[in-house]
């Protein structure tokens, strides 16, 4: 695995090199990384998006079928320290990325910022900690309220957004509004247009929402858009180059559209879905174009049920 790492680490340094991924139209409509001819072994990837900032790719398993998914960190080197947003989802993953890091630089993890505090994108974080000892970790009082049991909850908050300059980075960490979590954080870069969404751009995923703010979450996309980035980097999914990639998160907030609208057919057609698992209205779906995006048997139910919820005015506060 390390000596692989190693091969990724020269790939990356060369930036024509790096982006491994077919960049054209048909790129395969799926996060499911073996519709990429993929496996494990391919893993962790990472590409350079704009001078000091990466794209790094480990792997989640979020469902009964064994569907693998990508979960995607953003490093920044700044000079001055490193800020990664968004961690793997375990040790030992997290682990790794932090030896590949010091393969490229010197400099400290100063930062991590919990863009999505879902297991998968913070189950790591204690080898932040043990690496770095005075690791500062950053995310929304809403994400501080459910790690409060976490061993690194963030003691840095956000409500609304601060600025991280560090070196010679120039870092907006925003609140865009409820999205997939309740506790979205998004990461800005003005000055060379990258912006990192974490979960709240899901590309190529069944939209999942077992957390979600279903309406809202189409109103943190569209203040994204109005950030007029270069790049969109997603949470899960494949990065792809910055047209594709702005033309994919369209379709995402394209495809929550449509399962907000399926849901709401649903339920006015009287089908029950009380929870995911007792979700009768999942048999009557029509999922259209997304019946075979990634995790959708999974993810349906999640979706129908919350969207019930925001329908009946009882989705929680937080
Ligand atoms: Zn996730």
């Amino acid at each position: 695995m390390l000596a692989l790492a190693c091969l990724g680490w020269a790939m990356l340094l060369s930036h024509a090199a790096s982006s491994a991924e077919p960049s054209g139209v048909d790129s395969p409509h799926s996060a499911d990384i073996s519709k990429r001819n993929l496996t494990p072994k391919d893993f962790p990837r990472w590409q350079q998006l704009e001078r000091n900032v990466y794209a790094y790719e480990g792997l989640h398993s979020p469902d009964k079928q064994g569907v693998i998914v990508n979960t995607v960190s953003l490093i920044v080197v700044t000079g001055d320290g490193v800020v990664v947003i968004d961690g793997q989802g375990d040790v030992p993953q997290t682990r790794l990325m932090i030896e590949n890091i010091k393969k490229l630089t010197d400099e400290p993890i100063k930062y991590v910022v919990i863009a999505s505090d879902h297991i998968d994108h913070v189950g790591g974080n204690a080898a932040f900690k043990e690496a770095y000892p005075n690791v500062v970790f950053i995310g929304s009082p809403v994400s501080q309220r459910r790690l409060a049991k976490d061993p690194n909850p963030p003691t840095m908050l956000v409500s609304e957004q601060r600025s991280l300059r560090l070196g010679a980075a120039q870092i907006e960490i925003l609140n865009l509004g409820r999205a997939h979590t309740g506790g979205d954080l998004v990461a800005w870069m003005p000055q060379i247009g990258v912006l990192f969404l974490g979960e709240i751009y899901l590309r190529d995923v069944f939209p999942a929402m077992r957390s979600a703010y279903p309406t809202e979450w189409l109103a943190t996309i569209r203040k994204a858009v109005y950030l007029n980035p270069t790049w969109y980097i997603p949470g899960h999914g494949f990065i792809d180059d910055p047209a594709i990639m702005r033309r994919e998160l369209d379709e995402a907030r394209q495809a929550l559209v449509y399962v907000i609208g399926e849901a709401k057919r649903l339920k006015e057609a009287g089908y029950a879905c009380e929870s995911a698992a007792n979700c009768p209205a999942a048999e009557h779906a029509n999922w259209g174009p997304y019946a075979n995006f990634a995790l959708r048997s999974s993810q349906a139910p999640l979706a129908i049920a919350r969207v019930y919820l925001e329908l009946d005015g009882k989705l929680p506060e937080t």
